[in-house]
C-alpha cells in the first residue's frame, strides 16, 4: 500500500491502536477523497496536497464513534492512494504515483480508482477499507485484487465530507476480505444516513420496503444472527431467481472471464436458484452516457479549485486573477482530470448540450428502466403510489412489469478482462481505458447496489476478474446476505 499520508498523527493513532501487540480496535483505511480530521485529504491531487479538512466525513464519524454501540468504535489507520479525484480505472493517475500490486500480480493493475484501499485490505493492514464508487471504483479494484467490493444503493451511505467527482453517481463503498465482514461494517446507523447529505435516503422511506424490514431485523441482531441468516438463506436460495444479462456476453469478453461467469452461475444453480436469461437492451449505450454525465458533473464540481476558494495557489498573478487561475489549475491538476474538465465543459456548452448531455440523461433513464423491468422488486424511488412516497416524483406504468422475467439479482462479470499489466495500461488510449468500466457503469447510472466477489475455479489460480451481483434499488442487505452465503 502506498499511503498518501503517514503523518505524525497517523503514527500516533497507530501507537494508540496497538497496545501490548494486539490491536485494541478494528482499524480501517479511508480513501483519500473522504475527509478525516487528523490527516490530509488530498484526493490524489497536487492541488489538494496540503488540504486538511476542518471536519470529518459522516461515514468516518459513524464508524469511529457509533452512537448505538460506542464499544464498537473503529479507528482510522491511514488514508489510501487513488486516481486523482477518482478519475481512472487503474490507480495510476495519482500525483503521488501509482498504487502497486503484490505478487503474483506485482506488475499488474490493481484496478481503480480505490486501488489503495484494495491493497490495504489485501496486505492485511486493515480489516476493511472505505472507497468511493462512481462508475465502478470499488468493484474493479476488488475484482483485480481478489477481494470483495460493495457499492451500496445511491443515497444509502452519507456523502457528506466526500470530495465530489460526479454527485449524481458518487457512492461510498466498502472493500473487505468477505461479504460477511462488509455486512458487519454496514450497521443500520451507517446505512441509514443523515440530513447533511441532501441526497441521502432516510430510514423512513427505506422502512417502507417490506423485505428490507425483515432483512434489517436479521442484520441488526433483532433476530439471532446465525439462526436468522441460516433460515433466511434456506428459504431464500431456493426461491431466488438469477438473471443472466445477455447483452453482457460481448465479443471482447476474455474466455477466462466467461468461464468464471459460468462457474458462478453453476454455483447459484447448485444452491437451488433458478437461472433465467434477461435482456437489458440499453446496456450498449450506458458507457458513453456515463462518460458524458460524469465528465459534465466533474467539470462543474472542480471549478472551485482555483487557488482562491480551494487548492494550493500558484505563485503568480497579474492582479486580475487570470494568470492566477490558469497557473493554479494548469500546475495543480493532472492530465486525465484536465481531459474530463474539457470534455465536460464542451458537452455542457450551448452548442453541444442537446446532442450530448441531454441525450445522455435520456439514455440514463432508459438504462434505469431496463433494470426496473427485470427486477421482481419494484423500484422504491419510482413506485410512488404503492409506497406512498409523496416526495418522489416519477412513476413507471405498472404494465412495464408484465413482460420480461422477474428476477431477484443479476449476475455478470465485474470486468471484461483479467487485470492488464501497468505497461499495457500506459499504452492504452483513454477511450480504451474507459472500456474497462463497461460492466460496472450501468448499475451506477441506475443507482443500484452491487458487489464484486472473487471466484476461484476448481483446481486453478484465482481468476482476478470478479463476479458482480447486482440488486434492485435499496435491496442492499439481501444482496450482501446472498453474497456472504455463497462464499
Ligand atoms: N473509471 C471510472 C471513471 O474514471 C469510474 C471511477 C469511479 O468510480 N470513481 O470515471
Amino acid at each position: 500500500m502506498r499511503v498518501t499520508d503517514l503523518s505524525r498523527l497517523a503514527a500516533a493513532e497507530l501507537d494508540r491502536l496497538v497496545k501490548g501487540g494486539k490491536p485494541r480496535k478494528k482499524p480501517f483505511a479511508v480513501k483519500d477523497n473522504i475527509a478525516t480530521k487528523n490527516h490530509f485529504t488530498t484526493s490524489g491531487s497536487k492541488i489538494l496536497q496540503k488540504y486538511q479538512s476542518p471536519f470529518e466525513a459522516t461515514v468516518v464519524d459513524q464508524l469511529r464513534n457509533p452512537k448505538s454501540n460506542p464499544k464498537n468504535g473503529k479507528v482510522v489507520l491511514g488514508k489510501t492512494n487513488l486516481d486523482e479525484f477518482g478519475m481512472g480505472s487503474h490507480s495510476t493517475n495519482s500525483f503521488f504515483g501509482p498504487v502497486l500490486g503484490m505478487s503474483p500480480l506485482r506488475r499488474h493493475s490493481v484496478g481503480g480508482s480505490s486501488g489503495g484501499s484494495a491493497m490495504a485490505v489485501v496486505t492485511g493492514e486493515c480489516g476493511f477499507a472505505l472507497g468511493t464508487d462512481t462508475g465502478g471504483s470499488v468493484r474493479l479494484p476488488a475484482a483485480y485484487t481478489g477481494i470483495f467490493g460493495f457499492k451500496p444503493s445511491y443515497g444509502r451511505i452519507s456523502r457528506w465530507g466526500v470530495i465530489p467527482y460526479a454527485n449524481s453517481l458518487d457512492t461510498v463503498g466498502v472493500l473487505g476480505t468477505s461479504a460477511q465482514s462488509i455486512l458487519e461494517t454496514l450497521t443500520p446507523e451507517v446505512m441509514y444516513s443523515e440530513s447533511r447529505d441532501p441526497t441521502s435516503l432516510g430510514a423512513k422511506s427505506l422502512y417502507r420496503m417490506r423485505n428490507e424490514r425483515k432483512v434489517l431485523a436479521i442484520s441488526s441482531g433483532r433476530v439471532h444472527r446465525n439462526e436468522g441468516v441460516g433460515q433466511y438463506l434456506q428459504t431464500n436460495f431456493r426461491r431466488l431467481k438469477i438473471g443472466i444479462p445477455m447483452e453482457y456476453n460481448i465479443a471482447e469478453l476474455d474466455p477466462a472471464v466467461r468461464e468464471e461467469w459460468r462457474h458462478a452461475l453453476n454455483l447459484f444453480q447448485e444452491r437451488g436458484c433458478t437461472l433465467v436469461p434477461v435482456s437489458l437492451p440499453n446496456t450498449k449505450h450506458a458507457l458513453s452516457a456515463y462518460y458524458i454525465i460524469a465528465a459534465a458533473e466533474a467539470a462543474s464540481n472542480l471549478a472551485k479549485y482555483d487557488g482562491v476558494r480551494y487548492g494550493t495557489r500558484a505563485d503568480s498573478s497579474d492582479g486580475a486573477g487570470n494568470v492566477l487561475y490558469s497557473r493554479t489549475r494548469g500546475e495543480g491538476l493532472g492530465d486525465e482530470v484536465k481531459r474530463r474538465i474539457l470534455l465536460g465543459s464542451y458537452t455542457l456548452s450551448s452548442k453541444a448540450i442537446d446532442n450530448y448531455f441531454i441525450k445522455a440523461q435520456k439514455v440514463r433513464r432508459l438504462v434505469q428502466r431496463d433494470f426496473d423491468r427485470v427486477f421482481a422488486l419494484p423500484n422504491l424511488l419510482r413506485y410512488q403510489e404503492q409506497f406512498n412516497l409523496s416526495d418522489m416524483a416519477e412513476t413507471v406504468p405498472m404494465e412495464d412489469k408484465k413482460g420480461p422475467p422477474q428476477v431477484d439479482f443479476i449476475v455478470c462479470p465485474t470486468s471484461p478482462t483479467l487485470p492488464p499489466t501497468r505497461n499495457v495500461v500506459q499504452k492504452q488510449s483513454s477511450v480504451e481505458t474507459y472500456m474497462n468500466d463497461v460492466f460496472t457503469v450501468p448499475s451506477s447510472l441506475a443507482g443500484l447496489p452491487a458487489i464484486s466477489i472473487p471466484f476461484k475455479l476448481p483446481g486453478k489460480q484465482p481468476g482476478f476478474a470478479g463476479i458482480q451481483i447486482i440488486g434492485q434499488f435499496s435491496d442492499d442487505y439481501r444482496l450482501l446476505l446472498t453474497a456472504s452465503a455463497l462464499a
